[in-house]
């Protein structure tokens, strides 16, 4: 019995799992993480806190929460790391606005029958944003597929 148990895990467990797991990081990219992406997280987190703390559109916290994502986008033009849409976005791209707050501080419309125009209220600036229902991401085609 103890023959017949000994050799299963060993064969099994030490020489199937380690290749697949390796070859499965071989078609990934592998998921760098440096000090840069750490600071932009901090930078954001303190950035969208600061902000949400606000109930004036220019008060302290406004003003602070501005200087924090300044910072956060010098770190992205030395450091150049990759970062999430989701973060990009939550900044006005002019003057730094952090979007996310208690009181509006973007005006979302339909300019176009697909096309959502966000305009920034400190600062005036416009994005549009076009709209496609079956829209599916390289991430979510890519998870599809396998
Ligand atoms: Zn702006």
């Amino acid at each position: 019995m103890e023959l017949e148990v000994a050799p299963q895990p060993s064969t099994s467990s030490g020489i199937t799992v380690e290749p697949n797991t390796t070859q499965g990081n071989q078609k990934e990219p592998p998921a760098i993480v440096t000090p840069a992406h750490h600071r932009v997280h901090f930078l954001y987190n303190a950035s969208v806190g600061v902000s949400m703390q606000g109930n004036l559109p220019n008060d302290g916290f406004a003003k602070l929460s501005r200087k924090y994502s300044k910072l956060l986008r010098g770190v992205l033009n030395v450091e150049r790391p990759k970062i999430a849409h989701e973060i990009s976005r939550t900044f006005c791209k002019r003057c730094r606005e952090v979007l996310t707050a208690k009181i509006p501080k973007v005006e979302c419309r339909m300019i176009q029958k697909k096309v959502l125009q966000r305009k920034c209220l400190t600062c005036g600036n416009k994005k549009n944003f076009q709209i496609t229902p079956n829209y599916i991401s390289k991430k979510q085609q890519i998870a599809n597929k396998s």
